[in-house]
């Protein structure tokens, strides 16, 4: 999710060239940004994820038939997941180490997987080192098969994680939560759902992720088109068929060029007669180091190798004295300056590697993408700027404008009519705040929703004043990691670790002080300011589609480590953070 930005990037930070160059590069970087952002001032407001009437279709699961038929629940447990993907496992794995019992899974989809479950799209896979993206493998004994995993490989270790740590037992799945209030008498949490469900829990943690609910841009006559159209993440391969060759004799097309389309569309070119990818800005194509795991390698791994990689992983990067000394006479202005030019000098040779694959040099061109690396998620793939030298394969460059109009036939651009047979929307999520389809009541029966209208406040990105034993995961506020599952076991592990301080305290409720989360959301704004980077960048979801002036809404950007670092500190002094209601003896 949101801003990596303003981190350093891994290229040298000194000029190349001359700095009149880069400036010239920066112009460029913004006119294309102001481009965009005058064809669509209404920031986020462009899309929609109320996917009703006659929208519904896109939510539908497509890899559950049918809805399984059980009686509604009526019984109490002591922690409750919204969402069983990777939030949900991690957390349960350290809470059954803690000895807690009585875990209960609700989940939107069939299984456990979460963003693993839905995005099943052809060549779905992961852009992080799958032996620290995959987590507890120390656990489960397991060494991932290739350096980058594949989707199918992933879904199957979050399975792997459940069985291990018997989370089926009183898992729900196909149950969408709808209300989560907290009762202040009974010191619990009502929950209801679209079952019928009228649960209780002692603990509730949001564990639905941030990016889960599909979003479509708001395109005039999208629901007019009569050929067959669905999301990425609903990818219904009864059409296509699991190998594809349901597209043989269709043309596709394919609008939006993020990191789900560029690992989609390889395998569409290879498969489909005709291939239309409707792009509005392209994203950033990098080479992708893939290799099988060495078998030997993974036989000599040491006991606990993966939290030892991922204790390194986390550690603070160190200076050497001639480095800390040069940063030290430095200039804030020059340092940004260098990492700026240092950025745009990454940002050429993405473009000096198009040049280099795309045989056409109009379509390498529309290719380039203009703006800072890391204003929108950088990509990894050996395949998909080939894919634009197959004969069937068409880029439409919609030169940031982007596809305004759906008739019965296809997307319209520049006065041009495309005919498909089939419409794939890769037009990403909703970047969610809190719980999704599901209103979250507190203390005072505010709406944490409401709660947030002038902006998010939080302790940690995790609790909320007003909302006792309540967890949120992977929202803002929490720090960012291109890693997100290290991310998420760190906030899984100072879950458990609170819940079981308050089991050995004899603690009913545990809340965070009004004074801590006024801290943290200082220390959120504090860290956010240091560049100008998310007002300078092209608008995505990085960057609220250019709605930046949002500053508490956004992630902790004062680094992972110094992130881990406050959760140790406030669970070793959980007294001054917390009100705890005990238990009357
Ligand atoms: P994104 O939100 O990143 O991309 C949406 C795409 O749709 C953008 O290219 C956007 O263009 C385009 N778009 C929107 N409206 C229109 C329109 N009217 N006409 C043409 N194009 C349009 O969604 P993704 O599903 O690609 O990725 C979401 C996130 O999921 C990633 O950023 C990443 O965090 C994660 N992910 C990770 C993967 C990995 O590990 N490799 C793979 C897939 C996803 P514009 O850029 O102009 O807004």
């Amino acid at each position: 999710m949101a801003e990596s930005i303003e981190k350093p990037i891994g290229v040298t930070a000194r000029p190349m060239r001359p700095q009149e160059f880069y400036d010239s590069i920066k112009r460029k970087f913004a006119e294309e940004r102001d481009l965009r952002l005058s064809y669509r001032p209404e920031g986020t407001a462009q899309y929609t994820s109320d996917l009703t009437g006659a929208l519904a279709k896109y939510e539908i699961d497509p890899y559950a038939s049918e809805v399984t038929p059980r009686e509604p629940l009526n019984d109490i447990v002591e922690v409750l997941f919204i969402g069983g993907g990777f939030s949900a496992l991690l957390t349960s794995a350290r809470l059954r180490e803690h000895g807690v019992e009585s875990i209960r899974i609700v989940e939107r989809g069939a299984d456990v997987g979460g963003t693993w479950y839905w995005n099943r799209y052809p060549g779905v896979a992961c852009d992080v080192v799958a032996y620290d993206y995959l987590p507890l493998l120390d656990e489960l004994d397991y060494v991932p098969k290739d350096h980058y995993a594949k989707g199918p490989e992933i879904l199957a270790h979050c399975q792997a994680i459940a069985r291990k740590y018997n989370l089926y037992e009183l898992a729900t799945f196909q149950t969408t939560v709808t209300s989560t209030v907290w009762d202040p008498v009974e010191q619990m949490w009502n929950l209801t759902t679209d079952r019928g469900d009228r649960m209780k829990a002692r603990f509730v943690i949001c564990a639905n992720g941030t990016l889960s609910k599909p979003k479509l841009a708001k395109i005039k006559g999208l629901e007019t088109f009569q050929g067959h159209s669905f999301h990425t993440s609903r990818w219904d391969y009864a059409y296509t068929k699991p190998d594809l060759s349901g597209l043989e004799d269709k043309v596709v097309g394919i609008i939006g060029t993020g990191a789900t389309a560029v690992q989609a569309v390889p395998g569409l070119g290879a498969a489909a007669k005709e291939l239309y990818v409707f792009q509005r800005t392209p994203s950033s194509i990098d080479v992708r180091d893939d290799w099988p795991t060495d078998p030997n390698w993974a036989r000599r791994l040491p006991q606990g190798w993966q939290t030892r990689r991922r204790e390194l992983a986390r550690m603070e990067p160190q200076l050497n004295e001639e480095q800390k000394a040069r940063q030290a006479a430095m200039s804030p202005e020059e340092k940004v300056r260098r990492q700026e030019n240092a950025n745009i000098e990454a940002m050429m040779k993405i473009h000096r590697r198009i040049d280099a694959i795309v045989k056409d040099k109009a379509t390498a061109e529309a290719l380039k993408p203009w703006y800072m690396l890391l204003c929108k998620r950088p990509c990894f793939h050996n395949e998909y700027l080939p894919t634009f030298n197959r004969p069937n394969v068409h880029l439409v460059d919609t030169r940031g404008k982007g596809i305004t109009e759906i008739t019965e036939m296809g997307p319209v651009f520049d006065g041009k009519q495309y005919e498909l047979d089939v419409l794939m929307y890769a037009t990403g999520f909703e970047v969610q705040k809190t719980g999704i389809y599901n209103q979250i009541k507190g203390e005072s029966g505010l709406e944490l929703n409401d709660k947030y209208r002038d902006g998010i406040r939080t302790l940690l990105g995790i609790h909320s004043h007003g909302y006792p034993n309540l967890f949120i995961m992977g929202g803002y506020q929490a720090s960012f990691q291109f890693n997100l599952t290290d991310m998420l076991q760190a906030q899984g592990d100072h879950i458990a670790s609170c819940i079981e301080y308050a089991r050995r305290h004899g603690i009913q409720a545990i809340d965070a002080k009004p004074d801590s989360e006024q801290w943290w959301v200082d220390e959120v704004i504090k860290h956010r300011g240091k560049t100008s980077r998310n007002q300078e960048c092209t608008p995505g979801y990085y960057n609220f589609e250019g709605e930046f002036q949002r500053r508490q809404d956004g992630n902790y950007n004062g680094g992972f480590f110094h992130y881990c670092k406050h959760l140790t500190d406030v669970h070793a002094r959980m007294e001054d953070h917390f009100i705890f209601v005990r238990k009357s003896r």
